[in-house]
């Protein structure tokens, strides 16, 4: 509560017939809101490295045509026009980036006049979407800065001028210095507020600002920190390290959809298990996974064994032919899985539900969504059943009629083959070269029926 009252643009007095305050409440108050003024004013006087053209490698040839075609009108029509994030990241650092994105001090009612292909997106503060072909998007923000707990309330639905801002504050509220840089399309400079440049050098993730307020304000920041260190392979700032060790378990109250949206991203990213790797460096697993992640932080080989499925995911991460994000989650979960079916005997046991119940009780912060969690447990069931056969050879082939079979055929290559074997049905395969003469009830109906058929002919 304090915080917000500090973070408030309202008087101290104000917000005091609100919470009731003590005395001394509100001189630590007054005197904080003295500090923040005089923080924002020492951000604004800020002067930033400035790189000029022939001082950097960030050449126009690496910005998308249609970036470019949106930075050039906001400057002729007398707007700046910046390239921001990651793009300018990507391209100091020989990479190609995923995305283009740009602020501008044009507003985003200027926005849309300036674009007949822009839509307006967002409740709280209004971004626009300048639409391609190709179904390419060009997010377009206006400068802001952090915005205040008070404010954003206060402004749902509203543009109001208090969330818009300033480069510096826009540089200033972004997560991490590298993230911060800004090019510059009116003389193809690069402007740095953020230290960006120097971290991008030393190879270095460091937080913007102080890294208790930037994680306190949002949690999802320090698996930003872990994803860029874990995709760059940069070493992280030794506050911005220590800060997530003291300020993981904020990530348990996040909102659980954004976080399985983050986890997506990071599953197709291609660098899923360095950053695993660092989530159970830096004690983070539990704080996202609950019970699996104590699991997994207390059996390190089954760690090492999510380690090294992640790797096969990374691995065709960048080929054509990706794995379905069933694949993906089964594999995710199969160590925890695994042990928990060992624990059990299997007869006259319902695993379905038995998994169920287990993923329901783990109190996980990701919320997976119902029917993905649905299709994870039939495929590491089916993974269940094939693990029987191999031990056995006798394979109930009537699973093949179960919708997730196939996902739990190529997740059964990847933990047996450490990839996907290039057949139809690479369970099949694998158990056939066990077993060769091994026919397998489902194949043996077929072979009657076909019999039974040829005879009345
Ligand atoms: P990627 O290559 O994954 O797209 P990115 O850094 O561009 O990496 P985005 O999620 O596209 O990541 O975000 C764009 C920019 O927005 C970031 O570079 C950063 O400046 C800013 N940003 C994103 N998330 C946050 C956050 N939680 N806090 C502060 N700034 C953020
Ligand atoms: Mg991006």
């Amino acid at each position: 509560m304090l915080t917000t009252i500090i973070r408030s643009g309202r008087s101290a007095l104000e917000d005091a017939k609100v919470w009731t305050l003590s005395a001394g409440q509100m001189n630590h108050i007054e005197s904080a809101n003295k500090k923040m003024t005089v923080k924002i004013e020492k951000m604004e006087n800020k002067q930033p490295v400035k790189v000029e053209r022939p001082d950097h490698t960030i050449s126009r040839k690496q910005i998308d045509p249609d970036a470019l075609k949106v930075l050039y009108r906001l400057y002729r029509h007398g707007f700046k026009g910046y390239l921001v994030g990651g793009a300018v990241r990507d391209i100091l650092l020989g990479k190609s980036p995923k995305d283009f994105d740009v602020v501008t001090d044009a507003r985003p009612g200027q926005i849309k006049k300036l674009f007949a292909n822009c839509f307006l997106i967002g409740r709280r503060f209004r971004l626009a979407h300048i639409r391609f072909k190709g179904g390419k998007i060009i997010e377009v923000a206006t400068f802001r800065k952090e915005p205040d707990e008070n404010e954003e309330i206060e402004s749902e639905g509203t543009e109001r001028n208090n969330t818009f801002g300033t480069p510096v504050s826009d540089a200033f509220r972004r997560d991490i210095t590298i993230n911060g840089l800004f090019y510059d399309i009116s003389n193809f400079s690069i402007i740095d507020f953020v230290g960006g440049l120097k971290d991008i050098d030393r190879e270095r993730i460091c937080i913007i600002g102080d890294p208790h307020e930037r994680y306190t304000e949002d949690p999802v920041r320090m698996w930003r920190v872990l994803r860029h260190a874990a995709r760059l392979n940069f070493s992280i700032d030794e506050a911005t390290a220590s800060a997530v060790a003291s300020h993981r378990h904020l990530l348990m109250q996040c909102s659980g959809a954004r976080l399985f949206e983050e986890l997506n991203k990071d599953l197709n990213s291609g660098f899923s298990s360095s950053l695993f790797q660092l989530f159970h460096d830096f004690g983070v697993m539990p704080c996202l996974f609950g019970k699996m992640g104590e699991f997994l932080e207390e059996s390190p080989d089954a760690m090492a064994r999510l380690i090294e499925l992640l790797q096969v995911v990374d691995s065709a991460s960048g080929s054509q032919k990706g794995l379905s994000p069933e694949v993906k989650y089964t594999l995710l979960f199969w160590p925890w899985a695994e042990y928990l079916f060992a624990s059990v005997d299997s007869r006259g046991h319902d695993m379905v539900k038995l998994l169920n119940d287990a993923f329901l009780a783990l109190d996980m912060s990701i919320v997976i969504p119902k029917s993905l969690r649905a299709n994870i447990i039939q495929a590491a069931c089916i993974l269940d059943r094939m693990y029987a056969a191999m031990g056995t050879s006798r394979m109930r082939w009537s699973l093949k009629k179960r919708a997730r079979y196939f996902d739990a055929s190529i997740v059964f290559s990847i933990i047996e083959k450490a990839g996907v074997l290039p057949v139809k049905d690479p369970f099949e395969e694998i158990f056939r070269e066990k077993y060769p003469s091994a026919a397998g009830r489902y194949q043996r109906r077929r072979f009657r029926k076909k019999t039974r058929t040829a005879q009345k002919v």
